[in-house]
Order: C-alpha cells, then sequence, then structure tokens
C-alpha cells in the first residue's frame, strides 16, 4: 500500500489548488482525479474534433501579484494570460454595456446610458470598490482568515477602519446599497447588478448578501480575463507544477470509499490503497458522505442543505464560423432576453467565444463557443423523471431564442452544436445531481458564523474545499479556499 502525507481526491481547481500549496510547503501529497483530464466545472474537453470549455470560461486572479499569475511566474508555466477590451458585452433589448477593463472607465460608461444619474452611479461604485478592496485584501491573503497567529490579529487590528463599510452592510441584501444611493428606480443598474451577481454570488440583487456581492461585482476587475488555450491548459500547467513540487498526480484514478483506521485514512482508489494522515476532498459533501459514510454522515447539514439550495447549468456547446465573430480576440457576451423576468432558466445566457488564434480548438475558420444559463434544482427535482427531460429541452430552447434575438450572429452560424444538462456534470464531474456553480450567498448573518470562515473538517483530518464552502463559487475563489486550507492543514 502506497503513504502519502495527504491524499487529494479531486483535481477541480480546489483540489488542484490545494495539492500545489501542500507540495509546495513541502508534504508528500497525491491528488486523484476521475478524469483523465484536470480542472473539472472548469476544463477543457474535446469532442469531435473541437475543444470546448466545461462551464466557466472567464477568469480572475490572472493580473500581476495574483494567485495564478504568481504561479505562472514561479513554476514557469508559460501559460498565456490574455486581457480583454471589452470584457464582457451585456446585451439587452433596450440597451448594451461594453465593460472595459478600467474600473473607472467602465462607471465613466455606465453613466452615458438614457436616464443614468452619473453623481450617484459613482458613489454607488465607491462604495461598492471599498468593500471590494476590504473583502479582497482579506480573502487573497491566507494568514488572515482565519486569523491563527497574533500577528494576523493584530494585522486585522490595523485594518479595522476598512472594515467599517463592510459591516455596515452586513445582513442586507444588495438592492439596499443600491437604494441607498437613491438609485432604486434606474433599470440598467438593476439589471446590470442582477445579471454579475447571478453568475458570480448566484442570486439576484434582492436576494445576494451585500458584502459578498459588492466583493463579487469586482469579478471583471480583479485581474480578470482569457486563459489562451482554454482554461483546461492552466489547469494541465497546474498538474505539471504538482509534479516538480514533488507532488504526485494520478489522473483517470476514482477515489471509491475513503476509511479512518489507527488514526490515518485509508484511500480505496480504482489504481488501489493509499493511506494517509490526512485527506482533502474537493467534492460537494454529498458525495464526501457518499464516499467515507458513517464517518461523515450528518457532519456538514449546513454545507449540504446551502448546496441544495442551489443551481444547476443547462449548456449549449457551439461551433461557429470565425468571420461571424467580429475582431481576433476571445469573446464574453451577457445576454438578457426578457428584463423583467428571473435571469435564469434561458432567459438569461453567458456565451464564451474562443479566440480566433487558438488553433486547437477547432479547425481553421471556426470557433468554439460555451453557453450556459442557470436552472433552479429545485423545480428540476419536483419533476417526475420522465418530465425533466422534457424541462431541460424547453430551457435549452430558450437559450436559443434569447441568443437568436441577442446574437443572431452565433446561431446563424452555427457549425456543430451540442447541449448538456445537469445530469452530464453529475456524470463527468461526480457532482450531486448536478448543482454546479457554488452555494448561493443569499441573504443572512450565516455567512459569517465562524465555522463559516474557518476551513472546513468533516471528521478529524477530513477537509473540505471547493465551491460549496469559502471562498466558493469562482475559479479563483476555489483556488483561494484550496490554499487557505492547506496552509492551514500545514499549522495544525
Ligand atoms: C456553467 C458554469 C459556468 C461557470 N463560469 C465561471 C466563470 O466564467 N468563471 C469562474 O471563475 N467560475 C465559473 N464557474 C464556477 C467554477 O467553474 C467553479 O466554481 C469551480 O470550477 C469549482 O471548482 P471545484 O474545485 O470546487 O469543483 P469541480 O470543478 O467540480 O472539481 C471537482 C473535481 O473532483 C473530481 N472528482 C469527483 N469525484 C471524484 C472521486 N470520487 N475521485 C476522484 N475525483 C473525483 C471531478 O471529476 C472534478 O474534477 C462556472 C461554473 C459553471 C458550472
Amino acid at each position: 500500500m502506497e503513504k502519502a502525507d495527504v491524499v487529494v481526491v479531486g483535481a477541480g481547481f480546489g483540489g488542484l489548488a490545494a495539492a500545489l500549496r501542500l507540495a509546495e510547503l513541502g508534504a508528500d501529497v497525491v491528488l486523484c482525479e476521475t478524469l483523465r483530464y484536470p480542472g473539472g466545472c472548469a476544463s477543457t474537453f474535446t469532442r469531435s474534433g473541437y475543444q470546448f470549455e466545461a462551464g466557466a470560461t472567464l477568469f480572475s486572479g490572472l493580473g500581476d501579484g495574483q494567485l495564478f499569475s504568481n504561479w505562472n511566474d514561479k513554476w514557469d508555466l508559460g501559460v498565456r494570460f490574455e486581457t480583454l477590451d471589452p470584457l464582457v458585452e451585456l446585451r439587452t433589448g433596450q440597451w448594451s454595456l461594453a465593460v472595459p477593463p478600467d474600473p473607472d472607465a467602465f462607471v465613466r460608461r455606465f453613466a452615458e446610458l438614457p436616464g443614468a444619474n452619473p453623481e450617484a452611479l459613482r458613489s454607488f461604485f465607491a462604495t461598492q470598490r471599498g468593500v471590494a478592496n476590504a473583502l479582497w485584501k482579506l480573502f487573497e491573503d491566507p494568514a488572515l482568515l482565519p486569523p491563527l497567529s497574533a500577528t494576523a490579529v493584530l494585522r486585522h487590528l490595523g485594518r479595522s477602519l476598512s472594515y467599517a463599510p463592510v459591516v455596515r452592510w452586513m445582513g442586507r441584501p444588495l438592492s439596499d446599497v443600491v437604494s441607498s444611493h437613491g438609485l432604486a428606480g434606474w433599470e440598467p443598474l438593476r439589471v446590470y447588478l442582477d445579471a454579475v451577481s447571478q453568475i458570480t454570488v448566484q442570486a439576484s440583487s434582492t436576494e445576494a448578501e451585500a458584502p459578498f456581492a459588492m466583493a463579487a461585482v469586482d469579478y471583471f476587475f480583479r485581474g480578470t480575463g482569457h486563459v489562451h488555450g482554454g482554461i483546461g491548459s492552466l489547469a494541465w500547467a497546474l498538474t505539471e507544477a504538482i509534479d516538480r513540487a514533488g507532488g504526485r498526480v494520478s489522473l483517470a484514478n476514482r477515489v471509491r470509499s475513503l476509511r479512518r483506521e489507527s488514526g490515518a485514512w485509508q484511500v480505496d482508489t480504482r489504481n488501489g490503497e493509499l493511506r494517509a494522515q490526512t485527506v482533502v476532498a474537493n467534492v460537494l459533501p454529498q458525495s464526501l458522505a457518499g464516499m467515507a459514510g458513517p464517518e461523515v454522515n450528518g457532519a456538514l447539514p449546513d454545507v449540504e442543505a446551502a448546496v441544495e439550495s442551489g443551481w444547476g447549468a443547462a449548456m449549449l456547446y457551439l461551433a461557429i464560423d470565425a468571420d461571424a465573430v467580429g475582431g481576433p480576440d476571445a469573446k464574453h457576451l451577457q445576454l438578457v432576453d426578457d428584463q423583467t423576468a428571473p435571469f435564469i432558466e434561458g432567459n438569461h445566457v453567458f456565451c464564451s467565444i474562443s479566440a480566433a488564434d487558438e488553433h486547437k480548438r477547432a479547425p481553421a475558420g471556426q470557433r468554439t463557443t460555451t453557453i450556459s444559463t442557470h436552472v433552479p434544482m429545485q423545480k428540476l427535482r419536483n419533476l417526475e423523471p420522465e418530465d425533466q427531460g422534457v424541462y431541460i429541452a424547453d430551457i435549452q430552447n430558450r437559450m436559443r431564442e434569447t441568443i437568436s434575438r441577442r446574437a443572431p450572429e452565433l446561431l446563424a452560424h452555427a457549425k456543430f452544436q451540442m447541449t448538456a444538462s445537469p445530469r452530464t456534470f453529475a456524470r463527468f464531474t461526480g457532482r450531486h445531481l448536478g448543482y454546479v456553480g457554488g452555494v448561493p450567498r443569499r441573504v443572512g448573518w450565516k455567512h459569517y458564523r465562524p465555522r463559516a470562515l474557518w476551513p472546513r473538517e468533516a471528521a478529524p483530518g477530513l477537509y473540505l474545499v471547493g465551491d460549496s464552502v469559502l471562498l466558493g463559487q469562482s475559479t479563483l475563489a476555489v483556488a483561494l479556499g484550496g490554499v487557505r486550507t492547506a496552509e492551514a492543514i500545514a499549522n495544525a
């Protein structure tokens, strides 16, 4: 039987980051992944000669001094990060907004929309950025959350003034911040915030917990851009970094079960047994319970409930004629059909088109496109099995309608089409019933309980990472969460 200090289950970005940081800190780490390729929901897969991004397509943390950029330099990964202008184009029936990478230019452009109050808008985004800056400093430094040392406590005290705007909005929805700036009746801001909040904190602006939503509204301005070749190229590069740091990556190696024996974990994998002091599980808590049985049953009821209040995804993967897209860069479109209806179930879609020079992703003259929308899982689960397929097909048709109205160039020039559903995510990434995208950050004080902020241990030496626990919800957030957990394990 092979031995290791730590076994990491799952090479999504939560597991990749935890494994790399543990290896950097000198641990003997083995990362087991069930698929033949890394990245999970943020991977690039091949089908019929095309390379599609599976789910995630637009990434933060690529800027100088940020996590992925630091790793790219430190481990000489050679991954090309590309900044985009615009980062995203939001299109509704009434107006459109191309989001530039500079946040001040963004506010100026937003203020040009009909009916805007430029002063109030500037003041709203100043409040939002103050909260975002305070929180991102906290999120990006694993020493600060949880504050395990006297130095960390002192550093918090030194920053206490910057926390005041955060505290003011705790336990309140994002829409309260909008109202406090006299902007409640201005539809473009409500639509923009609903669209960004839905894809980040997984809730509309009236539902979203304000501090987390304000941090997430900064998503486009946190070293955000495109990964050349698809996000899979970064995931593969991180596996090489783990290797070079002294860790081991074992692909196509599903972990079947975990069992605690004589103070250590026995890990039963497709390729044999491993024994480790510590296990880091980059899976949803429901899957962990399935793997570890009575050891963890009912250990994380709050996380399980949060997952089950969340979303699945319906997907369209298209290959389109390259001439249908203006400009050579990768392109991201956020399309809203009816702005008065919820931004889910195909009424709101996020479309990402590969760059013209990503030659491996499509045959010459074509580009690949990944398109997603939110599926309310409770609604899906309440349907009879035979009606579930019909419901998903209806959503995919609604996605096509939205695209044909807001970005007709995509469907009119499609050379290849393929769909996916929550069932596809469940099958490929093992995600419980196909829940994806992280747990919704709906309004409430529960987000600040110590147990929600500390690395989550489901049983002695068994840690949970990924988008169901802090930091959650994006590729950068799960990677930062993985680093934080790795450091907590090393400290322990
Ligand atoms: C449609 C969609 C669009 C998104 N868009 C964006 C975006 O544009 N930008 C962004 O930053 N984020 C985006 N996200 C969110 C982002 O993809 C996720 O937050 C993040 O990738 C989750 O990573 P994770 O490590 O928590 O989990 P996962 O990616 O699910 O990784 C878990 C891994 O564990 C493996 N695994 C499961 N069971 C086992 C087992 N028994 N043994 C071994 N391995 C196992 C799986 O195969 C998988 O590789 C999007 C998500 C979706 C679904």
